[in-house]
């Protein structure tokens, strides 16, 4: 379970967070919603453990969150591939830190390059691919690690409508039966609507949540989210 508890976050004078809490339960799906800037890669990146709550507090479990682990992967808004390593060597490079041997590390990539659909792509390079390709890699990169908690950026904002929703449905597949919890942020109300099990919808300036939306409806799911007038209010 993954706990933020009255979380205030300033950068200088720019108050970005004003009095978070939300909480998402193990294995569950969930997305935030809400304007440019009002905080959603800020709060992303604290689960993630890259940056710290002025005030208030982000708990994985009962345990305070405080530094970067391999348990809790983040996909950026703008995917960071290294352009002079190949697909392979870009998807095994936290194994390699990891100490996992050459061999075990090669294995686990060919196996996630599967299941984002990119097996026979190990040898090129990030120049090489699409942009929906490359994404791929970089998702290929978080799921090596095997980690309990998914924080996606905006994965497919700069993607085009069709493979949007190839991604989107990948995203499902990977995620059902694996026990992750996945916390995505996206632009797309109908993405989130589609994906996720509760969704959080925050206002800006500063930063705030205004409403939690439970999305108890099964899947697959139709794409007109049965719920988007409640969005409206
Ligand atoms: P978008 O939807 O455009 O990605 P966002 O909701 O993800 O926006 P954040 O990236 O969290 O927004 O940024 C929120 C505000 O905090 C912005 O005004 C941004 O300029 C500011 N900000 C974020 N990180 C820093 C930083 N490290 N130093 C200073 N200001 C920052
Ligand atoms: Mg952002």
């Amino acid at each position: 379970t993954l706990e933020i508890q009255k979380v205030h976050k300033s950068f200088g004078s720019l108050k970005v967070l004003e009095d978070v809490s939300l909480t998402i339960e193990k294995g569950k799906f969930a997305a935030i919603v809400g304007p440019s800037g009002c905080g959603k890669s800020t709060l992303l990146r604290m689960v993630a453990g890259l940056e710290r709550p002025d005030e208030g507090t982000v708990q994985a479990d009962g345990k305070t969150i405080d530094h970067p682990s391999p348990r809790r992967m983040m996909i950026f808004q703008e995917h960071a591939l290294y352009p002079w390593l190949t697909v392979g060597e870009n998807v095994e490079m936290g194994l390699e830190l990891a100490g996992i041997s050459k061999e075990e590390r090669r294995n686990r990539a060919q196996k996630v390059l599967k299941t984002v659909g990119l097996e026979g792509f190990y040898h090129y390079y990030p120049s090489q691919l699409s942009g929906g390709m490359r994404q791929r890699v970089s998702i290929a990169r978080a799921l090596v690690m095997d980690p309990d908690v998914l924080l996606l950026d905006e994965p497919y904002g700069a993607l085009d409508a069709m493979t949007r929703l190839t991604m989107q449905n990948e995203l499902l597949k990977i995620w059902e039966g694996s026990g992750k919890t996945m916390l995505l942020i996206t632009h797309d109300i109908d993405e989130a609507l589609y994906l996720a099990d509760r969704i959080f919808v925050m206002s800006s300036r500063p930063g705030k949540l205004v409403r939690t939306i439970d999305l108890d409806l099964p899947r697959p799911r139709s794409r007109h989210g049965q719920r988007i007038g409640e969005l409206r209010q």
